[in-house]
């Protein structure tokens, strides 16, 4: 193992710590402080959360909020598929013209890539949700597993609609849509 002197490796420990040095600086810096104390109490004591003093722990903060907005989408986008779902053929069911839509502008803004997940998980759970009703419920035909379907595509053209409307909404405040939590 070629030797780096304890210069070189004082120079990678702020890089290596701000996640900024190459693979092999990381691991050349790593194998050093393993034997080095000196460079080990250096890298030590140059604590992330201390570097850049607030700025660091600001970005931290923000993270953990964008983190606590995404859960609350993805709670929010699962309680109300399965809220949707459930009022199917309920009176309740007139509540589905709003939840859906919103299920859908969710689905993009909380998944956004894999927005179709949201389409595919509302559909799947209404589906089966109503072909487990009427077997629970000693109804069950064979039109059921035609009819859930098309209560499931209804779903997901409401849920498209939201789509269109969070895209225009989107659009009429020039990308700021992020920032605007409407719903
Ligand atoms: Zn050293």
């Amino acid at each position: 193992m070629k030797e780096v002197s304890c210069d070189i490796i004082c120079d990678l420990i702020p890089l290596v710590r701000d996640g900024v040095a190459n693979r092999d600086s990381v691991d050349m810096v790593m194998g050093h402080i393993e034997d080095c104390e000196a460079c080990r109490q250096e890298f030590d004591a140059l604590n992330p959360m201390e570097l850049d003093g607030l700025s660091i722990e600001d970005e931290n903060i923000i993270a953990s909020i964008k983190r606590n907005i995404f859960i609350t989408q993805m709670a929010v986008l699962i309680l109300g598929a399965i809220i949707g779902v459930a009022l199917t053929g309920s009176m309740g069911q007139f509540y589905n013209f709003i939840i859906m839509p919103i299920l859908g502008g969710l689905s993009i803004k909380v998944l956004r890539g894999r927005w179709h997940i949201g389409f595919i998980a509302v559909f799947v759970l209404s589906y089966v949700g109503q072909v487990l009703y009427f077997i629970i419920t000693n109804q069950f035909t064979w039109g059921v597993l035609y009819g859930s379907a098309i209560y499931g595509m209804f779903y997901i053209s409401l849920m498209a609609l939201g789509v269109v409307i969070f895209g225009l909404l989107r659009f009429a405040f020039g990308g700021e849509g992020d920032k605007n939590e409407e719903g």
